[in-house]
């Protein structure tokens, strides 16, 4: 759909809950009356806002409220008097009201060739606030936008989206995909509290706050999925908490390190040629090891909202290369391994 939609001449949004507001001098609507459409709160209708090169805004009675003005733009044609019959008109410009709606850069709004320079996690952030009747749909919503293809198959449920990011770490080195915080709409009740997750997201509702991140395009070690999770060969930095908090003498604690992902939340002076900008770090900590057998296999899980704890209490180590296992996807809990270990005595 998203190709369908980028390869049409224009688009015409019918925006059904606008009303038409009778003006003899003026016949459109003022822009900021278009926020309370649910059009920008649904999930499909991201991509027809991004990917058409123009799309027109009509209001219930088909009256023209606007237009997003993408270069080259029609109503800035020289020829646009003597075509004005044909094309009809675009009405106003409303680029700067849709950026304040949806949160999208103008510059994406502006330049549909390059949506696809942006990182994966501000593409996904796009959506973070949108909804769709079936869950299934929030990934599929994003398939064009984030040029991945998979088979839909309604009824996977919430699976859906960590599908949608396996597809995407087969193809792209873009690290911004770990990006993402815990949804506070969700998890706000557990603020500041540690709590563990796989490294994949639940939902685009977890990329509301990486709506600046850029990746650096920095070089990456292959990572791949396997039946242990995310096999991630990484720079990472050892934190000391480990050892401190463990309680299995010569067995040590579980490990915890840092990873920085080659992305960074982008600043005012931010460019692409100066290494500024703010990095981000993501935090792993080793799952409890069940079975003494296989101790040299080691899975690791996110930790979130450990930062503090982690500043407070030791200092974190050098870079090393190391070799994680991360699981990838299960459901958020209160992290629970600084209590004693069930399986150790
Ligand atoms: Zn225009």
């Amino acid at each position: 759909m998203y190709v369908w939609y980028w390869n049409a001449y224009r688009c015409y949004a019918y925006l059904s809950d606008v009303g038409h507001a009778p003006d003899v001098d003026n016949a459109f609507l003022t822009p900021q009356q278009l926020d309370t459409s649910e059009w920008f709160t649904r999930g499909w209708t991201l991509q027809e806002l991004l990917a058409p090169q123009t799309v027109i805004f009509v209001d219930d009675e088909w009256q023209i409220i606007g237009h997003k003005c993408c270069l080259p733009c029609w109503c800035m044609s020289e020829t646009r008097y003597a075509l004005k019959q044909d094309l009809g008109h675009l009405g106003p410009i409303l680029n700067e009201q849709l950026t304040e709606i949806t949160g999208i850069d103008g510059e994406f709004l502006e330049r549909c060739e390059k949506i696809q320079t942006a990182s994966i996690a501000r593409r996904i952030s796009w959506a973070s606030k949108r909804k769709t009747t079936r869950i299934e749909d929030m990934a599929y919503c994003l398939l064009g936008l984030l040029r991945v293809n998979m088979p839909l198959l309604y009824g996977e449920g919430e699976t859906a989206f960590c599908r949608l990011q396996e597809e995407l770490i087969k193809r792209s080195t873009d690290q911004s995909i770990f990006a993402w915080t815990l949804n506070e709409a969700e998890y706000g009740h557990i603020a500041n509290v540690p709590k563990v997750s796989g490294i994949f997201a639940h939902s685009p509702a977890d990329f509301e706050k990486s709506g600046s991140v850029c990746t650096t395009g920095a070089d990456t070690w292959p990572y791949t999925m396997t039946n242990t999770g995310l096999h991630l060969r990484t720079v990472a930095r050892r934190s000391r908490l480990a050892r401190k908090i463990g309680r299995y003498g010569s067995r040590g604690g579980q490990e915890i390190f840092v990873i920085r992902l080659n992305c960074r939340l982008e600043t005012v002076e931010w460019t692409p040629s100066k290494d500024s900008g703010e990095p981000i770090d993501i935090v792993v900590a080793e799952c409890p090891r069940p079975f003494q057998g296989l101790a040299h296999l080691r899975r690791f899980q996110r930790i979130h909202d450990f930062g503090r704890m982690l500043a407070d209490s030791c200092p974190i180590g050098p870079p090393e290369d190391v070799n994680l296992y991360v699981r990838t996807f299960n459901h958020v809990e209160v992290l629970r391994w600084l209590d004693p270990d069930p399986y150790y005595p």
